[in-house]
């Protein structure tokens, strides 16, 4: 018995049967670039077989240089890059999984002077400025894609995703917005829908009947003069009449300006979307809904409904490689739950580093961080429950420690705790259930409402002291900041003051930000989806070209001003490929944003400000209320005495340096010292 019965339901392709409905969606780790990076690329994917995944799909490789996403990217192109896949596939199956490499031709997406599309419209997020494919070349791509599959099969792939959305050249060639030919690629509908079908084709042909061949496809663009829902439904039945044994979902292109797999999506927001596909298009093979899925409640209930017949997700096996392994057991409760704050992997991807996880440092270094058993157990007591205290009081736990953890408030979580009453960051909860599972699990002995001694640390016999207590919210010396207007975000976050109608907020980093966020949703958007898909314009149903509509925003409940003394622009620190989200919802509620001020005083007219270094143009805002969000100070009142007793003292998380602390730091330093006690 499971309590999810359709998730765990094999899925036979005819040739192969897949365990259960999970598929582990493509995700670029910054591995499959280099080949020295091939072995920590197949224990990456072990661990994740290893965990009874159904079939994974790798990150992005090209079939040719034109389609390379930059310079030195990964490319299926030879025999010799083949060859070296082999370690992948090999170490994969010996675990007993499945695993297809993603065919990914960028086109215009791609970062190099020789990008190619359908015509030579130049994307708004590449500087550089595609070149038209021939109809020769056009003809030469498709044979390099089915030059790759064959290699992929080669390499020991059990099959191939060919990446036909996200508004790469497939998609280009798809949508009006991008494909402006006037020969047999471009114009009709059925023109414009060659490429990706020849592409699967010619896929099927090189390959044989008996390799699974995945078509991503984009069922709703999400930009304008994107297709529409007669040309999707036409194209899910074209690729599978061209051989493609299952259709994934692909949701948006990159340069779409509206959210699709932030924290402040709603789960699930568009599996709909996929069970309409499945409804109208009448295919026989299987169809994959993706997106904001990371929980097996979530997965079952869209199976359970019809609208696909198997779930892709990718970050939430970032997080946690055993998913599959713990929700067949029954214990959903223990798995390390996707935030999707994209804080370690895709940030990190854009920033050209090597993609972790936030809530799991260990992914994608799985041979370079290792928690093994210990040999011998020692007594260790961590101060804090933070995510710095957490992530190091479980890892010692696991490993055998015998660890004391100590929490001064009612509850764990610390400033994780304040992050989870954000709307639109629900999901951060998720998090702090994890941690109160394992504490259980891995048998750390919690004190809650208990703040640890001096004398206690040191008469209690511990051979380590790890000290994560922390940060408090700053208070800064402005004339006036003692007015009982004013308040800390935490006291404003936790709901312990009145607010008033119009409000300032001192301090524009994540956690202004998210106060401003607080300040104007009345009901969080990521837990109602129609008021999401309003605010967004994203149709319920494609009825217009890419899906879009015009927004309709719910009003502020408060008036807020968001200041800053810098003068660049506000929201920049945000992480890449989520601050825009913040930066248009609070331009959508009508947030009034002043940079470059200086706080001179407040009083009961407001707070006044002026601006520059002479001091000019003073003014007065006119607030109710006050919430200070400027930064933070390290708590480390227990850390000298300590020291100078000679207790082997290890200072994490914010108590070790409060400057952008975030939580992900917090968490990857818990248990790198964990690893190494
Ligand atoms: P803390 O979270 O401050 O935890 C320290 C703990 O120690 C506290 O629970 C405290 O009660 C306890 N303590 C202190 N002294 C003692 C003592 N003597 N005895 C016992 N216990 C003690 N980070 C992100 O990465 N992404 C985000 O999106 C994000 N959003 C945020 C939103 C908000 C609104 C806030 C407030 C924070 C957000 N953060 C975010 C920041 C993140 O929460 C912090 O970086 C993180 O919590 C720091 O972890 P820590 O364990 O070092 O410290
Ligand atoms: P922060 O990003 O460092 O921002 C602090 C803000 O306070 C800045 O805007 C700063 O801007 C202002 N400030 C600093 N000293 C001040 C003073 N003496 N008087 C007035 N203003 C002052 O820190 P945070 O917002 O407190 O966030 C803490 C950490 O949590 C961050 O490092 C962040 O990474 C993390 N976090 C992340 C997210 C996310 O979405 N990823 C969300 C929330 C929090 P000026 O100096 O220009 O005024
Ligand atoms: Fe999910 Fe955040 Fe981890 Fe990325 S870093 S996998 S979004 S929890």
């Amino acid at each position: 018995m499971t309590a999810y019965p359709h998730l765990m339901t094999p899925l036979d392709l005819g040739h192969v049967r897949l365990p259960n409905r999970v598929v582990m969606g493509s995700m670029h780790t910054g591995l499959e670039d280099k080949a020295s990076d091939i072995p920590r690329l197949a224990a990456y994917f072990a661990e994740r077989a290893r965990g009874g995944v159904g079939l994974m799909i790798t990150g992005g490789y090209a079939p040719n240089l034109r389609g390379w996403l930059y310079p030195m990217a990964g490319k299926m192109t030879t025999r010799r890059e083949a060859r070296r896949h082999r370690q992948i596939t090999d170490a994969v199956h010996r675990e007993g999984g499945r695993i297809a490499l993603q065919i990914l031709h960028a086109g215009r997406y791609a970062y190099h002077p020789l990008s190619v599309s359908a015509s030579r419209i130049k994307a708004p997020i590449n500087p550089f400025r595609p070149w038209s494919l021939s109809q020769r070349r056009i003809r030469s791509t498709i044979a390099d894609f089915a030059r790759a599959a064959r290699l992929a099969r080669e390499a020991g792939y059990d099959g191939v995703e060919v990446m036909g959305s996200e508004g790469y050249l497939l998609n280009q060639f798809l949508a009006p917005r991008t494909n402006r030919r006037t020969d047999e690629w471009g114009g009709s509908p059925e023109n414009r829908r060659r490429l990706p079908v020849e592409v699967v084709r010619a896929i099927r042909e090189a390959v044989g009947p008996d390799f699974v061949v995945v078509y991503r496809l984009s069922m709703v663009d999400l930009v304008e003069d994107g297709q529409t829902w007669e040309e999707t439904v036409a194209l899910a039945q074209a690729v599978e009449a061209a051989g493609a044994s299952l259709i994934n979902t692909g949701i948006g292109w990159h340069e779409a300006r509206v959210p699709t797999i932030v924290t402040s999506v709603p789960r699930a927001a568009f599996a709909s979307i996929t069970g309409r596909l499945k409804r109208q298009a009448g295919l026989a093979i299987p169809v994959v809904a993706s997106n904001r899925i990371n929980m097996p409640d979530v997965a079952e209930s869209i199976l359970a409904r019809g609208d696909a017949d198997a779930v892709s997700m990718a970050r939430p096996m970032l997080a946690d490689p055993e998913w599959v392994a713990k929700a067949a057991a029954g214990r959903a409760d223990e798995i390390n739950t996707c935030i999707a704050c994209n804080q370690a992997c895709l940030d990190h991807t854009f920033a050209k580093k090597e993609a972790t996880c936030l809530v799991n440092p260990r992914a994608a270094r799985e041979t370079l961080l290792t928690l093994a058993p210990t040999r011998h157990t020692l007594r260790i007591a961590v101060v804090g429950a933070g995510p710095a205290g957490l992530s190091a009081a479980t890892a010692l736990a696991q490993r055998g420690h015998d660890v004391d953890l100590f929490e001064a408030e009612a509850e764990i979580g610390g400033q994780f705790g304040l992050a989870r009453r954000i709307p639109g960051k629900e999901e951060f909860a998720e998090t702090i259930r994890y941690y109160a599972r394992l504490i259980e699990t891995a048998g750390v002995k919690l004190h809650l409402s208990h703040r640890a001694t001096l004398e206690e640390l040191l008469t209690g016999d511990y051979r380590h002291v790890v000290v994560a207590t922390g940060v408090v919210p700053r208070v800064p010396s402005i004339p006036g900041i003692e007015h009982p207007m004013v308040m800390t975000y935490a006291e404003c976050v936790r709901g312990e003051r009145t607010l008033g109608r119009r409000v300032a907020v001192i301090g524009a980093g994540g956690i202004g930000v998210d106060v401003s966020e607080f300040l104007t949703n009345r009901t969080s958007p990521a837990l109602d989806l129609r008021l999401w898909q309003e605010e967004w314009g994203v149709e319920p149903e494609v009825v217009h070209r890419g899906g879009l509509n015009a927004p309709r925003v719910e009003p502020s409940p408060h008036a807020v001003t968001l200041l800053q003394r810098k003068t660049t622009s506000i929201g920049r620190g945000l992480g890449r490929t989520t601050g825009w989200v913040h930066r248009a919802a609070l331009r959508a509620k009508g947030v009034e944003q002043v940079k470059g001020v200086n706080y001179e005083r407040i009083d009961d007219a407001g707070l006044h400000i002026s601006f520059g270094g002479k001091r000019e143009n003073p003014r007065v805002v006119e607030v109710d209320s006050i919430v200070v969000c400027a930064g933070q100070e390290s708590v480390r009142d227990l850390v000298a005495d300590l020291e100078a007793a000679g207790v082997p003292t290890h200072v994490i998380g914010g108590a070790d340096v409060a400057a952008e602390l975030d939580a992900k730091r917090a968490i990857d330093q818990g248990t790198r010292l964990a690893a190494s006690l």
